[in-house]
């Protein structure tokens, strides 16, 4: 039976970058010969235009009966006036609760050739391949209770909850050491277990699935010396595996290593690996419509599909590769552009994966 993909372009430079996914996608569905169908639906702002809401039924029917979704981006200044309960980003969110998308996995990637880039040196940066998996829907970001209240003698108190059971531990677990089966085996479980209870039981959590997963060597370290090391010396990292708030601070921490917002792709998955796969940016409203916007990002999200929700590996190594052949080739769009390359537009940049994808 045909595998079914929702491409939802949502705003901004979110189709010009997804329309450019889709024509790779086209292209290894039509070298590879996959039973892949490509679906649309309206996200965001475009949705709000035509339907009066950023996430139509239509749309969450839709995403919740595919095998996986590739979404542009959402959002920008036309909708920043209106009710917050129907702005862009509810739809975004509405997706992510209503698939229960609890593990995000975050990938920093150096590409040797845009090492320039990084706001570290060159050669602590060059080559870096990291991936973070972040729990994604628990956590104190959502721990109740929480609130501000007025204290007996009258000061205002702010108080939060950190709480993860161990079923939100084993099942992100899972994730972190699947996915670091499919790398280079090394898994990293970030916490705090010298100060936090709740990342005592974390600890423990991961060291019984490491017995289950006896081909992934697994390490515990402390979030603050992981975001010294992060900067230090971030490729002596394969995967790290942490909880939402320390995972939402250290994968921004490590987006920046690799220099560009452009090049940077991520997945949403669900307990059955179904997943979103989305760039990192946003809608980037200064460049919409101009045709500048790097779509390799969305392209490399192409990528992790195939890897995490369609179990076509290879398929997903070969679109990395034709992206590397595109950089080592010269081609630059205006974000990662340094002298002596060739600049090119978002469709130039589209077309010359696909071709050289048609070569390889
Ligand atoms: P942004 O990522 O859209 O843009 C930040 C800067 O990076 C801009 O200068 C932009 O031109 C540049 N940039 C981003 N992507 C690029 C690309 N592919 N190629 C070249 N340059 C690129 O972040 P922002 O400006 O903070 O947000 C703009 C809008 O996007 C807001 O409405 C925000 O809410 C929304 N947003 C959406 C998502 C999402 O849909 N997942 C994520 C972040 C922000």
């Amino acid at each position: 039976m045909s595998q079914r993909i929702l491409l939802l372009p949502g705003d901004g430079i979110g189709p010009e970058v997804i329309q450019e996914a889709e024509k790779v996608l086209k292209k290894v569905i039509s070298i590879y010969k996959l039973d892949l169908q490509l679906e649309s639906a309206l996200l965001g702002g475009s949705a709000i235009d035509k339907e009066g809401v950023p996430l139509p039924e239509s749309t969450m029917k839709l995403a919740e009966q595919v095998d996986a979704i590739l979404l542009g981006a959402v959002g920008g200044p036309k909708w920043d006036q209106i009710d917050r309960s129907i702005r862009p980003e509810k739809g975004l969110l509405g997706i992510r609760s209503g698939l229960q998308l609890f593990g995000n996995l975050r990938p920093a990637i150096t590409f040797p050739q845009l090492a320039d880039a990084s706001s570290l040196k060159k050669e602590l940066v060059a080559g870096l391949d990291l991936l973070i998996v972040r729990e994604l829907t628990g956590g104190i970001y959502f721990g109740e209770p929480r609130g501000i209240r007025t204290l007996e003698n009258g000061e205002r108190q702010g108080f939060n909850t950190y709480v993860y059971s161990e079923s939100e531990i084993e099942r992100i677990g899972r994730v972190a050491f699947e996915a670091a089966r499919k790398r280079d085996g090394r898994l990293c479980s970030v916490d705090k277990a010298n100060v936090l209870e709740v990342t005592v039981l974390w600890r423990e959590v991961m060291d019984r699935l490491a017995a289950e997963y006896n081909d992934v060597e697994l390490s515990h370290m402390y979030v603050d010396n992981a975001a010294m090391q992060l900067v230090r010396a971030p490729k002596q990292f394969d995967v790290m595996v942490t909880g939402n708030m320390f995972g939402d601070i250290l994968s921004d921490a490590a987006a920046m290593l690799t220099g560009s917002i452009g090049m940077l792709p991520s997945a949403s998955l669900d307990i059955n690996g179904k997943g979103m796969y989305e760039p990192c940016h946003g809608s980037a409203p200064d460049i919409a419509g101009q045709n500048k916007a790097n779509p390799l990002a969305a392209i490399l999200s192409c990528a992790m599909m195939m890897r995490y929700s369609l179990g076509l590996e290879q398929v997903a190594d070969t679109i990395e590769k034709a992206v590397e052949m595109a950089l080592d080739a010269g081609y630059r769009t205006v974000d990662i552009y340094t002298d002596g390359h060739k600049q090119v537009s978002t469709t130039e940049m589209g077309d010359a994966v696909t071709d050289i994808l048609a070569s390889l």
